[in-house]
């Protein structure tokens, strides 16, 4: 099998794969996904709910492009994606009266809406959607099972140091791509360092994830599916959002290499009774510790801690009495619990054990403000999942095209703090393979 190409591509979710496919289209340079995993694919496989508004999962100043360019590549990614017959649009905005009021009532409490035209294909549906992507790419090969170690730079290439199964091996290629996500991010940092690239900490988002019945949501969710409600606490003055809702959904863990994070998804076809949506403090950090990775790392370490190697879960009702919630009482009637049942098993715990305090005041501030938006968010049976963090956090600066102090070397996606998103990643996989095929080809 041929180990050396023009480009090597670390990474095979959505940055990873629309570079490949840009490449392709415009070029005829050889070209190579690496992946660690043997299914090609990164975050592509969970969820795909997919947000078509720039203000949405993009991360603009680290893009150097224009809105308009932007607006253009966000276009293209959406004939893609909604050309599959699995992706459905979810938001329907035709009901004004329902819209109006909504908006209004986010308003008289200093919420801010942003209404995105959203599209979902399910995380059942996701290998299909994966399937079309990858069959689309005609020229490219993927080396699956390969986790690349470390990246020597050499004057005219790159040599890619990688571990298949139990053996060493290594690719190497003209023009390097990195893009190995929010769970390669910490590896990625210290290989950057390691290559001489440098990075600053941008702002880490910390929060929880939250269950309920589902008919709490549904008057909202069956018009906009997952609504994006910023929020700015009046004790702090620290920036909380809503992000990820999943109607008929389910909380999943995410694991790192230390600790397990929650997340949610939800399927196409099996629907939950419940609906979880993630509520995240974004959180910056100045001397004497600007690193949020490795803040963000502690707290999710803490939690794993107490949850004795899992995540944790509290009820409303006992993290409003400030008591821990436990096995015996976690499905009580008398206590109203049983409305709600937890999709994910996480240990009962408690948050306020495991998150500072100006993180708790944050989130809390927050529920209460949303159960006045959506009355009933604070039934005593919702459940708080923690820790779910976001480390897309490690800011690298960038050339125009995403090209790193190095030449020939281009990060792109979650992990190098590109992205927030499926659609954001894609976007700059783009980017990065216009200035490889513009620079290099
Ligand atoms: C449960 C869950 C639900 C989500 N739901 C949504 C959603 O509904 N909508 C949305 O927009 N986003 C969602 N996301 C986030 C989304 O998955 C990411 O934003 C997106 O996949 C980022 O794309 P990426 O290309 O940057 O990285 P990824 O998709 O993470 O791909 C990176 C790839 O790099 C590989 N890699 C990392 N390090 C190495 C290495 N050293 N060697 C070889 N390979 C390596 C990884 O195995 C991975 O396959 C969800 C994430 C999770 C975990």
């Amino acid at each position: 099998m041929d180990t050396q190409f023009d480009v090597a591509i670390i990474g095979s979710g959505p940055a990873g794969i629309f570079a490949a496919r840009e490449l392709e289209t415009h070029s005829d340079a050889s070209i190579a996904i690496i992946d660690q995993y043997t299914y090609p694919s990164g975050g592509l496989l969970n969820d795909g709910k997919l947000n078509f508004n720039i203000n949405i999962g993009i991360e603009f100043d680290q893009l150097g492009e224009s809105q308009q360019v932007i607006e253009t590549l966000m276009q293209r990614v959406k004939e893609v994606f909604t050309s599959f017959p699995q992706s459905k649009m979810v938001t329907d905005f035709s009901d004004k009266e329902f819209l109006n009021t909504f908006v209004e009532s986010c308003h008289n409490h200093d919420v801010e809406v942003i209404l995105a035209e959203q599209w979902h294909y399910g995380t059942d549906n996701s290998k299909k959607v994966v399937q079309g992507l990858r069959s689309a790419l005609k020229k490219t090969s993927f080396k699956l099972g390969h986790r690349v170690d470390s990246i020597e730079v050499q004057p005219d290439s790159f040599v890619l140091h990688c571990v298949e199964g139990k053996s060493a091996t290594s690719v190497s290629s003209r023009i390097l791509l990195i893009a190995p996500g929010r769970a390669g991010s910490m590896w990625l940092r210290n290989t950057a360092a390691d290559m001489g690239i440098k990075h600053h900490f941008g702002p880490i988002d910390i929060g929880i994830r939250v269950e309920l019945s589902n008919d709490i949501l549904e008057p909202v969710t069956r018009y906009i599916y997952d609504p994006k409600l910023r929020f700015i606490t009046s004790r702090h003055g620290d920036r909380v959002r809503t992000f990820c809702t999943n109607p008929g959904g389910r909380v999943r863990s995410e694991k790192y290499d230390n600790f397990y994070l929650v997340n949610g998804d939800s399927l196409n076809r099996r629907k939950t009774s419940n609906t979880n949506f993630a509520l995240l403090n974004t959180l910056e950090l100045t001397e004497p510790l600007s690193d949020t990775t490795l803040f963000g790392t502690k707290l999710a370490e803490q939690f794993n801690l107490l949850g004795g190697g899992h995540p944790t879960m509290q009820r409303v009702g006992d993290f409003r009495e400030g008591r821990r919630s436990r096995h015996e009482t976690f499905f009580s009637s008398s206590l109203h619990y049983s409305r709600c049942s937890p999709s994910y098993n996480a240990t009962p715990g408690d948050l306020a054990l495991g998150f500072p305090g100006r993180i708790i005041d944050n989130l809390w501030e927050t529920m209460k403000t949303l159960d006045k938006i959506i009355p009933g968010i604070l039934h005593p049976s919702t459940i708080l999942y923690s820790p779910e963090i976001k480390f897309f956090d490690n800011r690298y600066p960038t050339r125009r095209y995403l090209e790193t102090g190095i030449d020939r070397c281009f990060i792109a996606g979650d992990g190098a703090g590109k992205s927030r998103g499926i659609v954001g990643a894609a976007i700059s996989g783009i980017i990065a393979a216009r200035g490889i095929v513009k620079k290099y080809i």
